[in-house]
């Protein structure tokens, strides 16, 4: 009998989509007249850009030559997508060289894979509430020594270092997921400094990064002094274009992160991720990989934001409403997340309920992202506009 990674075992039930789900087909099976409007799960509604399904177009037909066609690629990802995701850098004001930057099929494939080139007794940073793999990652093999932050309202869900706490690796999400709060210079800069202060290392996933619509904050952690010498960051075309289907992703690790091992030789972050990658990931398609490319030109771009504002739009919708309602809440504004404070103090499952059986809106309750979110609840704007309009109609008329 082989032997299993019992550490398994030590997983909480992810129970939060597939709870969702029953409870919705029971309502459905029940009020089969009724429609429901899911503003829950964080997928996107808008199709692909045309620019972009143009470039996939052609990938295709690249594929049918044999003077064109491609097998294997690069597994750090084709140079034209590496330099146009640099210059992408470059645009917002940042210098990230090629080389740094690796392709891949999401961001979620790279936050949990990047447990591969870290050892097993660091102390792990994670903020609470948050985006689960952080966490199940770790679990997963076998890291436990976990230091939660509080993210509450109390600190506007933007929990700052603590120097009586010391950390190996910290996970920072900004915009955040599901909060949707945003972390301005300064506060980046603490962090950054507690990084360089502890030998540690930030894990920033900027999955969120192009619904920042203020210029002056901060899209990415480099934007930051000495980010590169202590930070890795994970961004994903998933929301920035619409690739939650198509898959593709990138992450960047800096060639200056450069660390002693135990026995005193030095060990350079991109060169293991670099390795990592090489044995296990035999790299992005090249068909996403142009469609991924068309991304970064002026024109595609252009299109992007066009369906970013649309989301925006979504976002004033639902924000609106809880303003007239006078309901407190968090993000909406550089992303597409809407945190608000459940009404009449109730927990998220029992708002949930009530707004299921009272409106048929379906949000997510902050309970499925961790303990501080247990009376918080999220709704998306990447709805349709009719359909967030109707939602939030009936959600005016609730109480
Ligand atoms: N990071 C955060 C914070 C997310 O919310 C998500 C998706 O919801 C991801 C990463 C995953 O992105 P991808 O679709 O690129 O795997």
């Amino acid at each position: 009998m082989p032997k299993l990674n019992e550490n398994y075992l030590n997983l909480k039930e992810s129970y939060l989509f597939s709870e969702i789900a029953h409870r919705v087909s029971e309502y459905t099976k029940a009020n089969p007249d009724k429609k429901v409007i899911r503003l829950g799960i964080g997928d996107v509604t808008r199709p692909l850009s045309e620019n972009v399904i143009a470039a996939l177009h052609e990938g295709v037909d690249a594929m049918a030559s044999s003077d064109t066609f491609k097998g294997y690629g690069p597994e750090q990802g084709y140079e034209f997508l590496r330099n146009a995701i640099s210059e992408y850098y470059k645009k917002n004001g940042v210098d990230v060289e090629p080389k740094a930057i690796f392709i891949s099929d999401g961001a979620k494939s790279d936050t949990g894979n990047i447990t591969d080139i870290f050892g097993n007794d660091n102390v792990i940073m994670i903020p609470d509430p948050v985006y689960p793999v952080y966490v199940d990652s770790n679990i997963m093999c076998g890291r436990n020594n976990i230091v939660y932050i509080s993210a509450t309202a109390d600190n506007n869900f933007l929990p700052m270092p603590d120097r009586s706490v010391h950390a190996d690796l910290i996970y920072i999400c900004s915009p955040n997921n599901p909060t949707g709060a945003i972390y301005n210079h300064e506060q980046l800069k603490e962090w950054v400094d507690y990084a360089l202060e502890n030998e540690a290392v930030i894990l920033f996933d900027s999955a969120y990064e192009a619904f920042i619509s203020d210029p002056s904050l901060p899209r990415s952690i480099y934007a930051i002094e000495g980010a590169k010498k202590c930070a890795i960051e994970f961004c994903s075309l998933s929301k920035t274009a619409g690739f939650t289907g198509t898959r593709c992703g990138y992450t960047v690790v800096p060639t200056e992160l450069v660390f002693k091992a135990s026995n005193g030789k030095e060990m350079s972050l991109n060169a293991m991720w670099n390795r990592r990658q090489s044995t296990k990931f035999n790299g992005t398609s090249y068909i996403v990989q142009n469609g991924a490319a068309a991304v970064f030109t002026d024109e595609g771009m252009a299109q992007c934001q066009e369906n970013i504002k649309f989301y925006q739009e979504n976002a004033k919708i639902i924000a609106s409403v809880l303003d007239k309602k006078g309901i407190r809440y968090f993000g909406g504004v550089h992303s597409p997340y809407i945190w608000f404070e459940c009404p009449n103090g109730m927990d998220s499952w029992t708002f949930f309920d009530y707004l299921l059986n009272n409106a048929q809106v379906v949000g997510t309750p902050g309970a499925g992202f961790g303990e501080n979110g247990k009376n918080f609840f999220r709704l998306t704007a990447f709805g349709g506009r009719e359909n967030t309009i109707e939602a939030m109609e009936r959600f005016d008329k609730l109480f």
